[in-house]
């Protein structure tokens, strides 16, 4: 995987706003703030997606995220907030290097803005495709 910009915030070639940190974890406030707290947690293994990470740097990721989810809540006094993790520039990932933002939701208009464009479910596909990826995992 190629260097990114964060791969020289955990080198500490660039600054950050750091507000955690152990051997395999990283978070810190996003310079591009949706909301005041919004913080990125990563882990230091360079994977671009989720789908390239391992169980290990998984596993330390999750131990952390809900403590930090807890912390940016309580310090910004936000009702509830929102986990996100793009992967694919289709899918709005623009640094290549697996995180997890962590957004605070104070009020129906700041934080983050989802468009959920449900669509149903039928008993057939839903069979077919639930065999599939049991099958692929
Ligand atoms: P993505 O769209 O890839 O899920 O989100 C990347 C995030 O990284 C953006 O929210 C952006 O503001 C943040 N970001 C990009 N460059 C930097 C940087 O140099 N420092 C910090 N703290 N955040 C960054």
């Amino acid at each position: 995987m190629a260097d990114t910009i964060f791969t020289k915030i955990i080198n500490g070639d660039i600054p950050c706003h750091r507000v955690y940190e152990d051997d395999k974890v990283l978070a810190f406030l996003d310079i591009g703030p949706l909301s005041p707290g919004h913080t990125l947690v990563i882990p230091k293994e360079p994977a671009e997606t989720i789908d390239q990470l391992s169980d290990d740097a998984a596993a330390a990721v999750g131990r952390v995220l809900p403590r930090i989810a807890r912390a940016v809540m309580s310090v910004t006094g936000a009702a509830g907030c929102n986990v996100l993790q793009n992967n694919g520039s289709i899918a709005h990932q623009e640094v290549q290097h697996v995180h997890f933002h962590v957004i605070p939701k104070s009020s129906p208009s700041d934080g983050l803005g989802i468009g959920w464009k449900s669509m149903e479910l039928s008993g057939d596909v839903g069979a077919k495709l639930a065999e599939q990826i049991r099958a692929a995992l």
